[in-house]
């Protein structure tokens, strides 16, 4: 028998693209891209298209695994769930009785890899009812800073609104290589004549055919930020009444920038002040003009401040929550049954969450422990021994900075567990390993939230993720362990479902949508209204669900575009404005201004430093063909890139003598790695980018986990200094 399903991508996070996949006799055949899908409209990237090989990858996990030998010596005895569950019941246990629930942590990647479905709420639901604060994920590097700092100072996620705009601004971000989906909206930006400024010290595809592209040294993006507002102001190019009607802070914004003249700021940033004024006037006389930030704003110890600088910019030129420019959107709106129980951790115990000291840990829509925290707790006790890790879809080993220390944290453990499809570098250090599921094994739902995904002045979507096949070998997915294990822990009552279907219908109630109703609309149902009202109204009980569910009858089932929020409601900050200075902060013991600080591992952050390592690294650039440290063992996808190299440009490879190809040493004050170096025109001179994910040569051998921005806790694995020695 055949039949097809169509389903949506969830290998990267970032798209969602739909697919249909042939299903002959039980088995998926054929996959390709859903043409009546909005995102994508038919296509996929590499790695989409080859979700079927991932699927039948002959090397998956098949079954549970229990270390026999040494830990890491790769020594492994099958054994049943039945077996695998207890034993993680039981070690969990233990360690809560020993030293206390905080010293077990729950860790979980992306929530978009190869395990399907962003099940975090049901693994916060877990920790919370174990009574452990510590749920850990990569989100201080990840887009953290970037959700945070623009929701902290404008009480939203302002997303690009590229179809209406006439000026594209990419920040930090390469969508070629990581949307598909964002990489065809800007392309038809362009097509259609829309200016494009690109911010990168690479030249990506867009920066090729962008209007200006800048080049700064990373991590300097606060500085350069400063130097664009500062032309903007100069020269009169701001929008004053939203400024004096919507703004707090705004004469002691000027008084910052009048430390930041474009002379200093091309000294900072290695930017020629001419292109700074250029890209100043073109991004503020354009109107109107949006801005993507990206993924490599995140990861520097002053990312914050250059996130709310760069969020000022979106501000101060009228360019905030308006038609074609960066339109707010709330995350997590949806009017949802709280699966996380975070009521049920004690307040005291809340308090010792690890990385307590950075506001994001304990933000209302995160609740995340810091990595480097917990790693440090692992190895020092401090403030408290971690004695248990639980890794759902996550490989620290590799993408965690330092990754010296991360391997000898998790080695450290009494006990780790791991699930996940393959065996990865962290699961080869594990106690147990569980084989999880890909996302064509399990049914869940992908949330299409307006302005994440698509048109931010869109109603989003909700859209069922089916089954395509049932899970192969003995791989569960993840919401089925999550769930069997609180079941072994004594949480029964709160993990009553027996299928996911169950728990979603538990989860949506509120919305009025259940998984019959999204299996019977593979097209998806519209999320009904700009979701940023959810938000309000989810918190007024029974008046407030009353309230959405005639404002979804009547006014945004009607009126889907809403620009210019504010104005009804002014913004959701403790001011109601645009906080350019926020008192917030400055009580968190946090800078209030945007203040660019150079990072203490820079040219100019260490003048003596610099002397030995005279380059700056920047690591972490993605590969279409990847998501991190995934997929590299499957070989469609490793034909396209098997091997790590450092990139540098040709004037580089002179000071260094080098040549294209050649293996050398690549130092930080850390470590070193031997490499391939790849000479480049498409690099700035005195900038070394190495890619990230690959185990031979690990960029993160080479990267800082001990200095931190002071907001998210984020580390600079953007922006350290290194040499290049002859091998
Ligand atoms: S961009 Fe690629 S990996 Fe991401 S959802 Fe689309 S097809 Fe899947």
């Amino acid at each position: 028998m055949i039949k097809s399903v169509k389903t949506v991508c969830n290998l990267c996070g970032l798209c969602g693209c739909g697919m249909v996949v042939t299903v002959q006799d039980g088995r998926a055949t054929e996959v390709r891209g859903d043409e009546d899908h909005p995102e994508n409209r038919g296509v996929l990237c590499a790695k989409g298209r080859a979700a079927l090989e991932i699927l039948h990858a002959p090397d998956r996990l098949k079954t549970p695994l229990k270390r026999t030998g040494r830990r890491g010596e790769g020594k492994w005895d099958r054994i049943s769930w039945d077996e695998a569950l207890g034993l993680l019941a039981e070690r969990l246990r233990q360690v809560k009785e020993r030293y206390g629930p905080e010293a077990v942590d729950f860790h979980k990647g992306s929530g978009h890899d190869l395990c399907a479905g962003d099940v975090r709420p049901y693994l916060h639901r877990l920790a919370n009812l174990f009574g452990t604060p510590n749920l850990s994920s990569p989100f201080f590097i990840c887009n953290g800073p970037r959700s945070l700092n623009m929701f902290q100072m404008t009480g939203g996620v302002p997303a690009p609104e590229v179809e209406n705009s006439q000026c594209v601004v990419l920040w930090g971000i390469n969508p070629t290589e990581t949307a598909i989906t964002r990489h065809m909206r800007i392309r038809d930006a362009v097509g259609r004549g829309a200016k494009l400024v690109v911010i990168d010290p690479r030249a990506t595809h867009f920066a090729k055919q962008a209007d200006v592209h800048l080049q700064p040294r990373p991590g300097s993006d606060g500085a350069l930020a400063l130097g664009l507002l500062g032309v903007i102001v100069d020269d009169g190019l701001f929008d004053r009444e939203f400024v004096t009607k919507w703004t707090v802070g705004f004469e002691e914004l000027r008084s910052l920038l009048a430390d930041y003249p474009v002379e200093r700021v091309e000294q900072i940033t290695w930017v020629p002040q001419d292109e700074v004024r250029e890209a100043a006037h073109l991004y503020a006389e354009t109107t109107p003009a949006c801005i993507f930030l990206g993924n490599a704003l995140d990861q520097h110890t002053g990312a914050s401040q250059a996130i709310r600088s760069i969020t000022a910019l979106m501000a101060i030129t009228g360019n905030l929550d308006s038609r074609g420019g960066n339109v707010i959107y709330s995350p997590c709106s949806l009017a949802k049954n709280p699966v996380a129980l975070h009521d049920r951790l004690p307040p005291e115990m809340a308090a010792k969450r690890l990385g307590n000291r950075f506001p994001l840990t304990s933000f209302p829509f995160t609740r995340i422990a810091h990595t480097p925290s917990v790693i440090k707790a692992i190895l020092e006790e401090e403030p408290y021994p971690v004695k248990a890790m639980v890794v759902m879809a996550a490989n620290p080993a590799l993408t965690s900075a330092n990754s010296q220390e991360v391997v000898a944290a998790l080695k450290k453990l009494e006990f780790l567990a791991v699930a996940d499809v393959f065996m990865s570098e962290t699961a080869e250090l594990a106690d147990l390993v569980l084989p999880a599921s890909t996302f064509l094994e399990q049914t869940y739902y992908a949330t299409y939230e307006a302005g994440a995904y698509l048109k931010p002045s869109r109603p989003g979507l909700l859209m069922l993720r089916p089954q395509v096949v049932p899970p192969l070998h003995e791989s569960w997915p993840d919401w089925k362990i999550i769930f069997e294990l609180g079941r072994r822990l004594g949480y029964g009552e709160y993990f009553p479902w027996q299928s996911i279907e169950e728990a979603m219908d538990y989860e949506l109630g509120p919305v009025g949508i259940t998984s019959d109703d999204l299996l019977d609309h593979p097209e998806g149902i519209q999320i009904p209204g700009p979701s940023f009202l959810y938000q309000r109204f989810a918190k007024k009980g029974l008046w407030g669900k009353f309230m959405i569910g005639l404002l979804n009858r009547t006014v945004f089932r009607k009126y889907p575009n809403m620009y210019h929020k504010y104005r009804r409601m002014g913004f959701l900050t403790p001011s109601k404005k645009v906080e350019f200075f926020s008192r917030q902060l400055g009580e968190l013991g946090c800078d209030a201004l945007p203040v660019y600080r150079e990072s203490t591992e820079s040219p100019l952050g260490d003048p003596g430093l610099v002397d030995s390592y005279p380059l700056v690294l920047t690591t972490g650039a993605k590969l279409g063909c990847y998501v991190h440290a995934q997929m590299r063992n499957i070989p469609s996808l490793r034909r396209r890139m098997p091997h790590n190299v450092a990139e540098i440009h040709p004037d580089t490879a002179a000071e260094c003598d080098v040549t294209d190809g050649e293996v050398v040493l690549l130092e930080t004050p850390r470590a070193g790695v031997n490499c391939q170096v790849r000479i480049t025109e498409d690099i700035r001179p005195r900038v070394v980018q190495l890619y990230h994910g690959f185990a031979k040569v690990n960029a993160n051998l080479l990267t800082d986990n001990r200095s931190f921005d002071p907001i998210t806790g984020s580390v600079p694995m953007r922006s350290s200094l290194c040499r290049i020695l002859k091998a």
